[in-house]
């Protein structure tokens, strides 16, 4: 199941260990780090509309095995080229079987290998549980891709029963996890913008993921069309649509904003005009402005340009008498797009 399905297409159909150099991805998790990122197989039997690999496809397919997968990922660990895999599978032959191809190489890596590194793996819709719970043993982080925030979106561009089927897998992970805590979480990704599907939908769902389910981050991948797939004639989504969600999203996330407060236009998406705190401001004036002498910190990181380092610098500094002008902030490094929204 790879939403985002271009970042695991191949230039050559054989595949060695030279050409798992093109998977190779810089993956943000604190630092920047090298991740090889593949699918085992793209032969799928899935009917995804927005995905290269649907079986209607005539890219170029391929296949690599558990072994070699896990031969190769270490020769290029070993050269220090990557620091971790995030392993996938298209749908082949049964989901149980795809399921198990990954459950056997981060088998092979950890008990064969003893690869104690980073390992990713993707959980596929109508898996078994069982494999599900083994992969638990093996893996730092799982993750699902629900692709949309509603039934009738993913049905829209995928197959019908395929969002139940994966909320019940996302619900199942999350239960094991709050015993067998994942290092590094569960996570799922969106593709967006490959239907009529609106912000608020994804931002209502991503706050139900973590709030409910704790999911450790929700990613959000811009639609690009893809020649031979029924989308194609789509329009890619605008980059600066994906920067405002995940400006939403780290907000809901981090700052405890609620999603309904936040400001949409009129068909239910971020303005694209507008930081998104500004936004929020603008929309919800009668909490400004904040006096900074006697703002709360939950209420300091509500005001544009000041985050949560900035607010507890300013509850420290006001311990040193009361803050009368916005020069004490600036020697804070609090930038002018603040003065508006505060008060002293
Ligand atoms: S299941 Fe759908 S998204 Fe995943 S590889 Fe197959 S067609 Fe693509």
């Amino acid at each position: 199941m790879s939403s985002n399905a271009t970042s695991f297409l191949i230039k050559r159909a054989k595949v060695e260990e030279d050409s798992l150099r093109d998977f190779i991805y810089p993956a943000k998790a604190g630092k920047i780090r090298p991740i090889l990122k593949i699918l085992l197989t793209n032969r799928c039997q899935g009917k995804c509309s927005y995905c290269a690999n649907n079986r209607d496809t005539n890219c170029l397919r391929f296949s690599i095995s558990p072994k070699n997968l896990s031969r190769y990922f270490m020769n290029l660990y070993s050269k220090k080229l990557v620091e971790g895999l995030f392993v996938s599978n298209a749908l082949y032959r049964n989901a149980d079987f795809s399921q198990e191809q990954i459950l056997e190489t981060l088998i092979i890596l950890r008990k064969k290998m003893e690869y104690k590194g980073y390992l990713h793996a993707k959980i596929l819709p109508g898996s078994d549980f069982a494999l599900i719970r083994e992969l638990f043993k093996y893996a730092d982080r799982l993750s699902i891709n629900l692709e949309f925030p509603t039934q009738k979106d993913l049905s829209l561009a995928s197959e019908k029963e395929l969002y139940y089927d994966l909320m019940r897998r996302l619900k199942y992970l999350s239960r094991i996890n709050e015993n067998e805590k994942l290092k590094s979480g569960i996570t799922t990704q969106f593709v967006v913008g490959a239907t009529s599907a609106t912000d608020r939908e994804y931002l209502t769902m991503s706050f139900y993921l973590y709030r409910n389910l704790k999911l450790r981050r929700v990613y959000y991948s811009g639609f690009v069309p893809i020649r031979g797939t029924p989308l194609e004639s789509l329009v890619p989504v605008s980059p600066l649509r994906i920067k405002r969600l995940y400006q939403a999203d780290f907000l809901i996330r981090e700052y405890g904003f609620l999603p309904s407060r936040l400001a949409y236009d009129a068909k239910g998406n971020l303005l694209l005009d507008k930081d998104v705190k500004e936004a929020f401001a603008l929309k919800n004036k009668s909490l400004y402005p904040v006096n900074v002498n006697r703002a709360s910190w939950e209420e300091l990181i509500k005001v544009p340009g000041i985050g949560k380092n900035k607010a507890s610098q300013i509850l420290k500094l006001r311990k040193e008498g009361k803050i009368t002008s916005f020069d004490k902030l600036e020697k804070l490094k609090i930038p002018a797009k603040a003065k508006p929204w505060i008060c002293y």
